[in-house]
């Protein structure tokens, strides 16, 4: 095998991988169509037909009710906000403790804290990144009311184990699938495995409208709390006819009809996207995994992902080199990977120092909570690992790639492999490549 491009040799790639936000013809027909209405957003926060807002959103609820299984979707103007909407409906509330990874985006647990309720960090199942079932046992407390289980890089949590434990233990568990659209576990589609779900429409996840995010759930009661909560429910509380007026302190979280015209568009293509994002990511991991010491990703085996980022695991004690010098190696053969996706949020300042909600503490220096929650570093001995040494991720298999380019990717990590020994020498010469660890 040829010279690595580190050591000055040419690289597999001289061209980035190509990238395309996935827009054309029919974003551009339902964007003009509601230009041309004239109505951009058709919401009211009154007793009124127009409280659930204008035909395009009403008609994107819909029709992502049905795609993804449920009876009912509810539209806001950001996974987060769809989030905080969910806990809310779901009556998470100053008290309660709610179960959540450290290892993904922070909004999974920030949100979580918006409610005035406790995040409690479990750790992460090393295969699948996503959380680990005994971890969260361990985590449970008379005062645990919900688990956030997050379907981490794309692929379904463990949802067998974590329906039982939710099950056993009365607790709700909201699902964020902001990186999951459309993939499954079992036969039921990502965003509908929990009581209710929650889709980013965010512009770099699997289907964008710029910013959206759609809640989705079985549960008329939720779907009823979530509407209201979005759109200044407190207005319209006594007439909905709600028994329990619980969180019904509305915001306005509300999607526009621009948004949801292109979301409309978008979801048209999820069918075929997934199918050919999962069979890129498949090739690639099939060749990676002939190599040793190298892990592509693993699924739980009842589940199929979007591959929203592919994460690649080194086994570097056997390596015998460092991430940061792979990870460097493959940048110069023209294939970047980010070291070690997301430090563990219970690590950020403000679970460190617990500053969130005023000056004096809240959530956890509250006369509502009597609980004791550690947010030490060590922890989520997994979840450290992974950001600080062990995995390297990127966004790839998307369209316009092609075959061609995973096993541009593929050949990038096989030049690495057969260099081993000459990248241990480089290192051992004191070069040190400087890590990069960390999305905040
Ligand atoms: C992107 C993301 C969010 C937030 O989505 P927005 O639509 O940007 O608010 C939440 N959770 C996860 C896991 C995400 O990747």
């Amino acid at each position: 095998m040829s010279r690595l491009a580190l050591l000055g040799g040419d690289p597999v790639r001289t061209t980035p991988l190509p990238v395309d936000r996935g827009l054309g013809r029919p974003e551009r027909d339902a964007a003009l169509r509601v230009l041309d209405r004239g109505v951009l957003s058709q919401f009211l926060g009154e007793d009124h037909p127009d409280f659930y807002g204008g035909p395009e959103v009403r008609a994107a609820e819909q029709e992502f009710a049905a795609a993804f299984g449920v009876a009912h979707a509810v539209s806001t103007n950001s996974a987060t906000t769809g989030l905080q909407t969910a806990l809310g409906a779901c009556g998470v509330g100053p008290g309660d403790e709610v179960i959540v990874s450290p290892f993904t985006m922070s909004a999974s647990a920030a949100t979580i804290v918006l409610q005035h309720a406790v995040p409690v960090f479990a750790d992460i199942d090393p295969r699948t990144y996503c959380l680990d079932p005994s971890s969260v046992r361990r985590c449970l407390t008379r005062r645990t009311r919900a688990i956030v289980a997050v379907d981490i890089f794309g692929q379904p949590a463990h949802w067998d184990e974590l329906r039982a434990i939710a099950h056993a233990s009365g607790l709700l568990i909201v699902e964020d699938a902001a990186q999951a659209a459309y993939a499954t576990y079992r036969d039921e589609r990502a965003g509908s495995l929990g009581n209710v779900g929650v889709l980013s429409l965010n512009y770099h996840k699997i289907i964008q409208a710029g910013e959206g995010g759609m809640l989705l759930t079985r549960d008329p009661e939720i779907a009823k709390r979530a509407q209201l909560i979005r759109n200044h429910g407190e207005v319209v509380a006594e007439m909905s006819g709600l028994a329990d007026l619980t969180n019904i302190v509305g915001s306005n979280y509300r999607l526009t009809e621009v948004q949801a015209a292109i979301a409309r568009a978008q979801l048209r293509r999820l069918p075929s996207l997934f199918e050919l994002r999962a069979s890129l990511a498949r090739h690639l991991a099939d060749r990676l995994r002939r190599l040793p010491h190298i892990h592509p990703p693993e699924l739980d085996e009842h589940a199929t992902s979007t591959y929203y980022l592919f994460a690649v695991r080194l086994d570097v004690e056997a390596l015998g080199v460092s991430r940061a010098t792979v990870a460097r190696a493959l940048a110069a053969e023209g294939v970047p990977f980010e070291e070690g996706y997301v430090r563990p949020i219970y690590l950020q300042a403000m679970y460190q120092r617990r500053l969130a909600l005023g000056r004096s503490g809240c959530p956890w220096n509250c006369p509502h909570y009597d609980g004791q929650v550690s947010y030490e570093a060590g922890i989520c001995p997994v979840a450290e690992r992974m950001w600080r040494d062990e995995l390297l991720v990127a966004a790839l298999g998307a369209p316009p790639q092609t075959t061609d380019d995973m096993d541009d990717v593929a050949r990038a990590f096989e030049k690495v492999m057969d260099a081993l020994p000459a990248l241990r020498e480089w290192e051992g010469r004191g070069h040190t490549a400087s890590s990069a660890a960390g999305r905040a």
